[in-house]
């Protein structure tokens, strides 16, 4: 049996009254679960979550950082400074970053270098717009992506990678992929992920997109998919955990 990875993204939402509350019910819920749960708060709860995770098995993430190590860059966070949260992954290049940040893929691909570099995990966004998938070209956009954020990683760090395959069209808006075409993709991204690297090893695919308590088993019954990375639906502690538990 594989072992799932499912990322809560909590984007911007949650002060820490409502994240002690969120705990408070699913802690208990998931105290058996079999996957590896992580979750992504926003900075500002990186300290306080930490507290709460520790001793839960519950990993903790950022939802970005700078590749710099430190210096004049106002408003953004290093490396080290999520390592002092004990922060293990981080995600990295979501659509929502592309759209209103404008992060590049060559942006992406520093920050992808300089989390590996200092023993941090990151989760690689990648996905296709409508406009995009309706011309057939999906592959073809995960490629040219991956091509650019991969570049200088190296086939020692597969284990230290994960890819999230994230359709822009499918995150928050309830339409999910389906899970066979998911599927598909995820076989595509492994093989490509091989040819970049220029390994044998299987890189982790997860899947984000609308992801729900009722859908997320047809995602993580499909050989080549490893979890989810789960906006909307992790904010809220019993759908989350219900998620998780299947
Ligand atoms: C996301 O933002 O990464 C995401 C997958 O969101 P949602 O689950 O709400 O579609």
């Amino acid at each position: 049996m594989k072992k799932l990875l499912i990322v809560a993204n909590w984007k911007m939402n949650k002060i820490k009254d409502e994240a002690k509350n969120y705990l408070e019910e699913f802690l208990p819920l998931v105290k058996d679960a079999k996957s590896d749960i992580v979750i992504a708060p926003s900075f500002a709860l990186l300290d306080y979550m930490q507290a709460k995770l520790k001793g839960t098995g519950i990993e903790l993430s950022s939802q970005n950082m700078f590749f710099a190590p430190t210096g004049a860059f106002t408003g953004e966070v290093s490396a080290d400074m999520l390592k002092d949260f004990d922060v293990k992954y981080v995600i990295l290049g979501h659509s929502e970053r592309r759209q209103y940040f404008l992060e590049t893929d060559s942006f992406i691909n520093k920050k992808v270098i300089s989390a590996l570099s200092n023993g941090l995990k990151p989760i690689i966004c990648v996905g296709e717009t409508i406009v995009q998938k309706k011309a057939d070209l999906s592959k073809e956009i995960v490629k040219e992506q991956l091509s650019i954020i991969l570049e200088g990683v190296t086939e020692k760090d597969v284990e230290n990678i994960v890819i999230a395959y994230e359709p822009i069209w499918a995150i928050g808006t309830g339409f999910a992929m389906n899970a066979s075409e998911v599927n598909e993709m995820a076989e595509y991204i492994i093989k490509l992920v091989q040819t970049l690297l220029q390994t044998t090893k299987k890189v982790k695919v997860l899947y984000g997109g609308s992801v729900n308590e009722d859908n997320a088993s047809e995602f993580f019954n499909a050989a080549s998919i490893s979890g989810a990375l789960v906006g909307g639906a992790s904010l809220d502690a019993k759908k989350f955990a219900k998620i998780i538990l299947g």
